[in-house]
C-alpha cells in the first residue's frame, strides 16, 4: 500500500476541498501516519472518509472531522489542551503537534493502553493519559486553554466550564442527541461566553455522569 500517496490525497479532496486550510492542521495530518492506529485488518481503509471501527464498539473519527475540530478548536503551540475519549489516540496525535500540552482521558482501558502503545512510536513526550470518566474534567490540572471532545453530549456540562480558561479559553463538542449532533463551540473571552454552532456530524455517545447514560 502507497500510504503517503493514500494521505496526500486524503488532504487534498477531504480536507482542502471541505475548506480546512489551517497550514498547521494540514501539517499535522500530513506528519501522522493514520493506518497506525486502525486494526491491522482495516489498514487498507485509514485514508478513506469515513469513520471506522476500532474495537469495544467504538470509532476513530472521519478525517475531515478530526481536521474540522482541530482547526475550529483555534490551535496554539503555546496551550495546554484537554482531550476528552482518546479512543485510538489519532486526534491525540495530531493535538500533540498543534499545542505544547495534551492531557487525555479514555472511559475503556483496553483502547487507552492501545493508544499509549501506539503513540509510543512518534516520540511525543506532551502527551499525558489518564483512564477513566472524562465527563467530569480533569480538575487536578485545570484551567486549560482548549477543551475538545470527541463523542457526542446532550449538552457541555458545568463541571467541563469551570476547567476552561475563562479569559481565552475554547471548547469544541459534538453537541445533540445519542445518534446526530451539531458541532459547538463555546469561545470565552474576558469571563463572557459566545456559542458558536458548526457543521452537523455523527459521534458515538460520551458515556459518564455528566454525559449519556449505559
Ligand atoms: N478521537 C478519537 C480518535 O481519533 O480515535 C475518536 C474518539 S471516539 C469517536 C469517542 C471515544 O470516547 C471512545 O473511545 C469512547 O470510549 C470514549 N468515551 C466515551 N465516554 C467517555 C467518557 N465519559 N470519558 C472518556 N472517554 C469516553
Amino acid at each position: 500500500m502507497d500510504y503517503e500517496m493514500l494521505k496526500e490525497k486524503m488532504i487534498k479532496q477531504q480536507i482542502l476541498a471541505r475548506g480546512v486550510n489551517n497550514k498547521k492542521v494540514l501539517d499535522a495530518m500530513r506528519n501522522i501516519p493514520r493506518h497506525e492506529f486502525v486494526r491491522e485488518k482495516d489498514k487498507e481503509y485509514a485514508y478513506d472518509d469515513c469513520a471506522m471501527p476500532i474495537g469495544e464498539g467504538q470509532t476513530i473519527s472521519q478525517p475531515y472531522i478530526v481536521a474540522y475540530m482541530s482547526e475550529f478548536l483555534m490551535p496554539d503551540n503555546d496551550l495546554k489542551v484537554l482531550e476528552i475519549g482518546t479512543g485510538s489516540g489519532y486526534q491525540t496525535a495530531i493535538l500533540a503537534l498543534l499545542f505544547k500540552e495534551v492531557y487525555t482521558i479514555e472511559r475503556i482501558e483496553i483502547l487507552q493502553d492501545r493508544a499509549k502503545k501506539v503513540l509510543k512510536n512518534f516520540n511525543l513526550d506532551n502527551i499525558y493519559f489518564r483512564t477513566g470518566d472524562g465527563t467530569s474534567g480533569w480538575q487536578e490540572k485545570a484551567p486549560f486553554d482548549r477543551i475538545i471532545i470527541t463523542g457526542a453530549l446532550q449538552e457541555i456540562p458545568e463541571i467541563l466550564k469551570e476547567q476552561i480558561n475563562k479569559e481565552s479559553g475554547v471548547i469544541v463538542a459534538p453537541v445533540g442527541g445519542r445518534l446526530i449532533q451539531k458541532m459547538q463551540r463555546i469561545i470565552y473571552k474576558d469571563n463572557k461566553e459566545m456559542v458558536e454552532e458548526g457543521i452537523g456530524c455523527v459521534f458515538v455517545p460520551i458515556i459518564g455522569k455528566y454525559g449519556f447514560k449505559e
